[in-house]
């Protein structure tokens, strides 16, 4: 590997600020602490800072003269969930962790603003966002909402998350879609509630609740081209309280992962028109709601980002054809409003699933993320 002599100097730093990272946790919005450590090591650096969205913060680097605007993001919020690693920084409190190692990607971007506070010969301004609340928080939204690219003209925006299965010397770019939309739907069912033994005389409402579910399993392969990919997964109902009670009310919910747009569409007009089909067969009322979470990441300009993995673990390390996540991510939301591209670092090929209780961050990806930061740098500050 090709890694930066200057940042692998550092590795031992490196090591203990993500080690000390892992060991504080913080949920969501609240990156309080984390964010006060990002602004003391910032500040030890001599790289000035504003805080931006809630608790996140835009750390900006100017080079020798005018030039692009270059951003970088890293999210720095931990899960809740506990910790079975038994490592000696294991989390110090109790039901949360680092589970998706954005404690390493906080370490990354730190090494990267280490690094460019002493090579500041570049062209243009360099932006690096430390973002609170990535897990489903909306903190991404905060950023920009708090006026992101009104505030910064930025040409464009890069970012990356370990991914465990691949080696560590591993780089996944996807020229397109890398990481799935997110959706959520609930479905309120309204019958008529009455005794158990007189169903004829009550709007039993769980015939119509089967009868979705099982509607549900046929929109994909249906309704949605073989040539796409899509999600439909029922994750909740409740409704009932006794034996022989028949309810009044069920509630459903469910998630939707697709990597296309037009697929979000179909899919939330096919489960609409479902809950009116059951409303009709079984004479109960539905109300459904659909709400689009993430859209999807779509990356618009992959070649800097393929050059630069290149240059720091080999071409033959760099995988272009793998298929994206059906996960979702928030810098979908950069991604719609500048180009850019986001990546995935190999934690390793035996790691543990991100979300895992067992898993961790593998220190090496620091020094592969931060020299594959320092190398786009250079490639996109190049281009005309
Ligand atoms: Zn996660
Ligand atoms: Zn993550």
């Amino acid at each position: 590997m090709n890694l930066k002599p200057e940042i692998e100097a550092c590795f031992e730093a490196l090591k203990s600020i993500r080690r000390h990272l892992h060991a504080h946790p913080e949920i969501g919005l609240e990156t309080v602490e984390t964010a006060a450590f990002v602004k003391e090591k910032l500040d030890s650096f001599g790289i000035g800072y504003e805080d931006i969205g809630v608790n996140s913060l835009l750390a900006k680097i100017e080079g020798r003269g005018p030039g692009k605007t270059v951003a970088f993001r890293a999210d720095m919020d931990g899960l809740e969930t506990a910790e079975e690693t038994g490592l000696p920084y294991h989390s110090q409190v109790e039901g949360r962790m680092h589970a998706c190692g954005h404690d390493g990607h906080t370490a990354i971007m730190l090494a990267f603003a280490r690094y460019l506070s002493d090579h500041r010969g570049f062209d243009g301004t360099v932006l690096l966002l430390f973002q609170s609340g990535e897990e489903g928080f909306g903190g991404a939204l905060e950023v920009i909402e708090d006026g992101l690219f009104e505030k910064h003209d930025i040409d464009f925006m890069f970012g990356l998350h370990n991914w465990p299965g691949y080696a560590v010397n591993q780089i996944v770019v996807h020229p397109g879609a890398c990481m799935a939309s997110e959706d959520r739907f609930d479905l309120v069912i309204r019958g008529r509630s009455g005794h158990a033994s007189v169903p004829h005389l009550c709007v039993e409402p769980f015939a119509a609740v089967a009868d979705f579910i099982k509607g549900a399993q046929t929109v994909i392969p249906r309704k949605v081209s073989a040539h796409d990919k899509a999600v439909i997964s029922i994750t909740q109902v409740h409704g009932g309280s006794a034996y022989n009670i028949i309810p009044d009310e069920v509630v459903i919910r469910g998630n939707v992962r697709t990597t296309d747009a037009h697929v979000q569409d179909l899919i939330e007009e096919s489960l609409g028109k479902l809950a009116d089909g059951i409303a009709a067969m079984y004479g109960v009322s539905t109300s459904f709601a659909y709400h689009r979470k993430h859209p999807v990441l779509r990356n618009s300009t992959p070649e800097p980002a393929m050059k630069a993995a290149a240059r720091v673990v080999g071409e033959e390390n760099v995988l272009t054809g793998e298929l994206p996540a059906m996960g979702s991510e928030d810098y979908a939301f950069f991604m719609q409003r500048t180009k850019g591209c986001f990546v995935w670092v190999g934690n390793g090929e035996d790691s543990p699933v991100i979300h895992n209780s067992k898993y961790d961050f593998n220190d090496q990806a620091i020094l592969v993320g931060a020299s594959f930061f320092v190398e786009i740098l250079e490639k996109v500050m190049r281009q005309p």
